[in-house]
């Protein structure tokens, strides 16, 4: 007699295509990070307008997630939740900027301070 049924089957298993949609793309942390956390913008999300077309008439809104619920238990019970804690920790890291690709890159300031010192070098040697 074999094995009936393989274990664990369903790890790690997600609906890549359905996240991949731009129905469901939400805002990016950095942009979270820049615009949506400061206290007036925060104050406007919070309180937006009725609109019919959003879950919840767009009236229970996370900040942070970037996402609408239907009622305020469904909000709150979110704050209390592990993926928004998770998200919270994820924005207090400084967000990916242009300088610091730049940097990776090699393109950034650091690359432009050492080429005086090598000339300098060169320099030395020659006399
Ligand atoms: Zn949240």
């Amino acid at each position: 007699m074999g094995r009936l049924r393989r274990s664990r089957v369903h790890n790690a298993r997600r609906d890549v295509h359905r996240a991949s949609r731009t129905r469901v793309r939400t805002r990016d942390l950095d942009q979270i990070q820049m615009l949506d956390l400061d206290p007036k913008r925060r104050a406007e999300l919070e309180a937006q307008p009725l609109d019919f077309e959003k879950p919840g008439l767009a009236q229970h809104y996370c900040v942070e997630c970037a996402k609408y619920y239907e009622t305020d238990a469904a909000l709150t019970s979110h704050w209390r939740s592990k993926v928004h804690k998770r998200r919270c920790k994820q924005l207090k890291e400084p967000a990916y900027t242009i300088e610091e690709s730049e940097r990776a890159a090699g393109l950034g300031r650091a690359e432009r301070r050492q080429p005086p010192t090598v000339a300098v070098g060169m320099q030395d040697v020659e006399t």
